[in-house]
């Protein structure tokens, strides 16, 4: 799913009622499974100036960068960091991190076709293929983003109440106007 539906449904989902210091927790945890993609994209096209078609074409499917994704979304080492939160460390602040990264591999094992992860690295390369595709209609994208974008909404106006900072609020707002226009575009016109 898209990075910013990952950081309000996690937030939404762990958050909790006068502990507002774990939002960011959760907000690092929701975002950080997809900051290598960014990473990628910012060394290989801003600055080696790649050409769009070789970048996603060939250069992201290369050992060396689907390695560097991978570590990022490796269900095997979020569990031994919510073990350490957990048992070791006794902090509600790595446990709900841990949660937070858990969660975004999830979200996203269910919605990637043919665009998965490697979720289990670096014990087995298996990717599932899910049925269902969060974006691609022709795995049923097309009633699955509406019904999102939904969840979504209900998810901000949830969390809207949550939040301490004027600034917070105002970029959830500002988050959803963009989440509604983007999927006014894309969809409507394709
Ligand atoms: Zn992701």
């Amino acid at each position: 799913m898209t990075t910013h539906s990952h950081a309000i449904l996690n937030m939404a989902l762990l958050s909790k009622r006068d502990k507002p210091f774990l939002h960011v927790y959760a907000f690092i945890g929701a975002v950080l499974p997809d900051l290598p993609i960014f990473v990628f994209f910012i060394i290989e096209s801003v600055i080696r100036k790649t050409p769009e078609r070789e970048l996603w074409g060939t250069l992201y499917f290369t050992e060396s960068w689907q390695n560097f994704f991978d570590i990022f979304n490796a269900i095997p080492f979020i569990l031994i960091l919510l073990g350490l939160g957990y048992y070791l460390l006794n902090s509600e602040r790595v446990t709900v991190l841990a949660w937070s990264l858990l969660i975004h591999c999830g979200f996203d094992f269910l919605t990637h076709h043919d665009d998965g992860h490697h979720h289990f690295f670096p014990l087995s390369d298996f990717v599932f293929e899910s049925p269902i595709s969060y974006w691609d209609r022709n795995h049923h994208a097309g009633i699955f983003a509406p019904i999102a974008r939904v969840v979504f909404l209900i998810a901000s106006i949830y969390l809207y109440r949550r939040l301490k900072t004027r600034l917070a609020r105002w970029c959830l707002i500002a988050v959803n106007i963009l989440f509604v226009a983007s999927y006014l575009l894309f969809f409507l016109n394709n």
